[in-house]
């Protein structure tokens, strides 16, 4: 078992589903690039957040996940 798997996602606080995942993209920056990581709904679709308040992508799925619950606990 990976610590992917470990990974704890709150349902999607659009449509309530529970099929949430992570995805990634990756994305060329000016230098490197790099592999950024968002909450994604399998159900409604819903995406994100992209970017924390200070306008960061999120590099790894653990951070990804924990923006999504906090997302979730803001609305
Ligand atoms: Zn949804």
């Amino acid at each position: 078992m990976s610590a992917k798997d470990e990974i704890k996602l709150e349902p999607c606080p659009y449509c309530g589903a529970a099929v949430v995942s992570i995805g990634r993209s990756h994305v060329r920056g000016t230098r490197v690039g790099a592999w950024i990581h968002y909450g994604v709904c399998g159900n409604c679709g819903a995406r994100g957040p992209m970017t924390n308040p200070d306008g960061f992508f999120y590099l790894t799925p653990e951070d990804a996940a924990e923006a999504w619950n906090l997302r979730r606990a803001a609305l």
